[in-house]
């Protein structure tokens, strides 16, 4: 458990990190809390031959009103996004997803950028965001430029970064006072989900039941045609290819998402 030799380099700020990792080259890494690349540097999953901690950058941290969207930073942790009460009363979904996240100590490290950068399809804040209709701002070589969520995750642990790129804010719409539902399916309190289901604005997005944080089109769809939320979940599995594991295999997860999907559009109300 002890990782590769590394070099260790801070960023002045976000222009600074750009800067660091073109003259690093493709070995370099951004490190932001650390809770999921650190344990992969350990397991010699990952060896990378710098890290460029941007952990303390202020300018990537908190969150912000800007017209009916909410901007968090992306180097803000997952216990700042749960206790935000701008987040919690216009985007009280997102607030509560960050809450769900691991442990108070994971929650204190890990931030809203690592999370949505390492894209586990596993994990809560990439489902969040994108059944918020959420959308993401990247800065890299080339300038700024923006994503929605549904495109930025672009297969299992993959993303449109490039190796040059920046995740420096997410953006999610402001929508204080509507309806929505989280569920996380999980064996221990601190694990991620085996499988997670969150719902609103018409929009369900599930978690871990595919290489990315999938939509569940058909459900939507039957739920616009005015379906039930108990009929509209009976289709939440439909185009889904969940991997297996010692948890669950394919039929359970399914079953899952299906359970899951219904008891979080009801939560929705
Ligand atoms: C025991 C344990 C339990 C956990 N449980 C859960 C859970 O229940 N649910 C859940 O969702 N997560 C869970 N996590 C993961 C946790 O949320 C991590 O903090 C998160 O996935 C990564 O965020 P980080 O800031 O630590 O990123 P880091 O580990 O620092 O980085 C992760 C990756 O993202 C890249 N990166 C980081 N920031 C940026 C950026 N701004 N721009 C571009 N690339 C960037 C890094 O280069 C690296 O490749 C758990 C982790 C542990 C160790």
């Amino acid at each position: 458990m002890i990782p590769a030799p590394f070099d260790y380099l801070t960023a002045d700020s976000p222009r600074h990190a750009i800067e660091l990792l073109a003259r690093c080259g493709e070995d370099a890494k951004l490190l932001a809390g650390g809770h999921s690349l650190l344990p992969m540097m350990k397991l010699r999953l990952a060896a990378p031959s710098v890290l460029i901690d941007i952990g303390q950058l202020a300018e990537l941290a908190g969150v912000r009103a800007d017209g009916d969207e909410l901007v968090i930073g992306a180097a803000t942790c997952h216990a700042d996004l749960a206790a935000a009460e701008l987040v919690r009363t216009d985007a009280p979904l997102l607030a509560h997803a960050a809450a769900q996240v691991g442990d108070p100590q994971i929650r204190h490290r890990g931030t809203i950028g690592g999370s949505l950068a390492h894209a586990d399809p596993a994990a809560d804040l990439p489902m969040a965001v994108v059944a918020l209709g959420g959308s993401v701002e990247i800065l890299g070589p080339a300038g700024r430029r923006r994503l929605a969520a549904g495109d930025f995750f672009t297969g299992f642990f993959e993303t449109s970064l490039g190796p040059g790129d920046l995740l420096t804010a997410v953006r999610v719409p402001r929508t204080p006072g509507a309806g929505w539902g989280y569920q996380k399916f999980t064996r221990r309190a601190n694990d991620w989900a085996i499988v997670g289901a969150a719902a609103a604005g018409g929009r369900i997005a599930l978690a871990n039941m595919g290489p990315v944080p999938l939509r569940a089109r058909a459900a939507e769809r039957a739920l616009a045609a005015g379906a039930s939320p108990a009929q509209a979940a009976e289709l939440a599995a439909e185009g889904t290819s969940p991997g297996e594991d010692m948890h669950a295999d394919r039929e359970y997860r399914q079953h899952l998402a299906r359970v899951l999907t219904r008891r979080a559009l009801e939560q929705q109300g």
